[in-house]
């Protein structure tokens, strides 16, 4: 429903969440049922992800604190498939590696039994727990090939974040039939289902187009088609006030 990302510096702060957190919070007109963060930290991938309103999420981050960290990314789900439980929540990970998704996978269920058939065991009942799987097996180093390979597996309406504690300077979106922006900072880059998710950090954004993935980090932003071919996405100033 709601998606945020963040990538800053390569010291680790309490920004990346902050900025989620309060991406999050400017979404919250859409309406969700769970909300949830994964954040890049030097000790790794930290998740975290409540049923219910953004307090709850919250109140999971007060009692269990994350350490600093270099990116994040945030989503508000509005449940499809499966109920909205904790389990259900985005974001759903494998190993050091976390997505969150809007939309849905139309091819989902076929391609969970491949996954499973190969040693999968999947926690939840949504369509996007599969992509989560699929890029641990396709990642060997490099997000942005590792969601090339996805994507192109994929039916249906999705937009997709994904982070890997292995790249702490990166974050990895896609989109087709579902929008997906970029903001454009000073040493931070942002993305967000909706330009409300970082307008209190920054006007500059980026509209990409149609079947597109989009790799930032604090110093680049990378656009690629689905068939892996260099986008210049045009830059517009966003005009209305945080
Ligand atoms: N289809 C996904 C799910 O049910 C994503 C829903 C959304 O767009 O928030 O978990």
């Amino acid at each position: 429903c709601g998606i945020v990302g963040y990538v800053g510096p390569s010291t680790p702060s309490a920004r990346p969440l902050e900025v989620v957190l309060a991406g999050l919070g400017r979404l919250e007109y859409r309406g969700y049922d769970s909300a949830g963060v994964a954040l890049v930290c030097p000790t790794g991938l930290e998740t975290a992800k409540r049923a219910g309103k953004l307090t709850n999420l919250l109140g999971e981050l007060e009692a269990h604190p994350v350490p600093d960290a270099t990116a994040a990314i945030g989503h508000t789900r509005w449940a499809t498939h499966g109920g909205p439980t904790d389990a259900n929540a985005h974001p759903h990970r494998v190993g050091g590696l976390a997505v969150i998704h809007n939309g849905i996978i139309e091819n989902f269920a076929q391609l969970r039994e491949e996954v499973r058939a190969d040693g999968a065991t999947f926690l939840s009942e949504t369509d996007t727990e599969v992509v989560a799987h699929l890029l641990a097996r396709a990642y060997d180093g490099d997000l942005t090939q590792a969601m090339l390979a996805v994507v192109n597996r994929l039916e249906g309406a999705f937009t997709l974040l994904a982070v890997h504690e292995d790249v702490p300077d990166t974050v990895v979106g896609a989109r087709r039939n579902s929008p997906l922006v970029v903001g454009l900072g000073e040493g931070e880059n942002f993305m967000g289902s909706d330009v409300a998710a970082f307008i209190s950090s920054t006007k500059r954004a980026l509209e990409l187009g149609q079947d597109q993935v989009v790799t930032i980090t604090p110093t680049s932003v990378d656009v690629v088609t689905f068939e892996g071919d260099s986008v210049q996405a045009r830059e517009f100033t966003v005009d209305w006030d945080a």
